[in-house]
């Protein structure tokens, strides 16, 4: 199949690429590089040996968009173009706002106007706001408390009314976890702008030395340890999910977690990253950070069973795999 993937020199869309190329599709990336780099592109074709299309656009650009659907027959789209940043959003949430949403409306058009059946969309467990974990995809009550939780949610309400509007179409979305680790030849991986926000690529950057110590926000919430619990995936499996996404979506809209299906707490993988790597994690304990949940992790029996995707890498193999990335750069 011809697939075109949107954001597709990020990190999810990184892999994502590689597990399609390894299947043997054709791939076309469409990214404005506003938060990856042309580097990875190299990197994607030297571990999959493999060619790939790659267009330096802006997918809320309904034009520029539409030069892809014009030159090239497309089978199916993965639609990772996005901003992420919770913080950030909160400070520029116009933008996030636009980007988000103008880009997946662009995008659903452009199935629409090129018939172009296949759907995926990148959501979030986020949209679960502060619900009582685990996650199920039928929990009707999407509390977010950001506008880039907001952005996703409204993404899809839109998804879900474009798809009731063209009934062969298959529209899926994906409600990801918390993805870490990295493809373990170390060449593409998670590579955030600045100071990191999330807890692995800091915990990694603690262990290169590049920071001092980990900031562990809060140890008095109700959880094992006191610590927040999170629902930890490997990218690979991640990447793998979207394979089958591609295979088993049947017709009509249909939402999918995409996680481990377990907990674990802050100090836990503190705890599996000394393990696996043989280096100490200096920490201390902070305030808790605005907008925390306790716990977060997710219900993947609906996935498992109808996109047939179980994943295979433990925490151990995610902190290895985050750890060599980092080391390798
Ligand atoms: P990322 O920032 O690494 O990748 C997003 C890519 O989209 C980047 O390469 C960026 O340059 C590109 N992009 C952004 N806006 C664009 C636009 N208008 N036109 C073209 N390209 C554009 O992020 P990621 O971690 O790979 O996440 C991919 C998707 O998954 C995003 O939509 C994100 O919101 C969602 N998601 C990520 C996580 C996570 O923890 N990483 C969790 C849940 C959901
Ligand atoms: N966290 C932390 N220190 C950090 C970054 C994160 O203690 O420097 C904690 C955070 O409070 C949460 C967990 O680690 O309990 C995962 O945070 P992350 O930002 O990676 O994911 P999210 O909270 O968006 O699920």
């Amino acid at each position: 199949m011809n697939i075109l993937v949107t954001g597709g020199l990020g990190y999810i869309g990184s892999h994502t690429c590689l597990a399609l190329l390894e299947e043997g599709h054709s791939v076309i990336v469409a990214d404005n590089l506003i938060n990856s780099k042309l580097k990875t592109l190299d990197n994607i074709k030297k571990i999959a040996n493999k060619s790939l299309d790659f267009h330096q656009v802006d997918v809320s650009n309904e034009k520029s968009l539409e030069t892809i659907f014009s030159s090239f027959p497309i089978d199916g789209i993965i639609h990772f173009a996005g901003l992420k940043a919770v913080g950030e959003s909160v400070e520029y949430p116009l933008n996030y706002y636009y980007n988000n949403l103008v880009s997946t409306i662009v995008v659903a058009r452009m199935c629409e106007r090129y018939d172009v059946k296949k759907l995926i969309f990148s959501s979030s467990a986020t949209v679960y706001g502060d619900n009582e974990a685990p996650f199920f995809e039928t929990m009707s009550s999407l509390k977010t408390t950001n506008p880039y939780g907001e952005s996703k949610a409204m993404c899809e309400r839109i998804l879900i009314d474009f798809a009731r509007s063209n009934p062969s179409f298959s529209v899926g979305i994906l409600r990801y976890f918390n993805p870490i680790g990295a493809h373990e030849s170390a060449l593409i991986g998670d590579s955030p702008n600045g100071i990191p926000n999330n807890l692995m690529p800091y915990l990694t950057q603690v262990a290169k030395g590049k920071l001092k110590r980990l900031r562990i926000f809060g140890d008095d919430y109700p959880t094992i340890d006191g610590t927040g619990v999170r629902d930890y995936i490997h990218v690979m499996d991640l990447a793998a999910g979207h394979v089958s996404a591609l295979y088993n979506l049947k017709e009509g809209i249909h939402i999918y977690n995409l996680g481990s299906g377990k907990g674990t707490s802050v100090l836990e993988l503190i705890q599996a990253f000394e393990k696996a790597t043989k280096i100490n994690i200096p920490y201390e304990i902070v305030n808790r950070r605005p907008g925390d949940i306790a716990s977060c992790w997710a219900n993947t029996n609906k996935a498992n069973k109808e996109l047939k995707w179980i994943p295979k890498r433990d925490l151990l193999t995610m902190c290895r795999d985050s750890w060599r990335f980092e080391r390798n750069h």
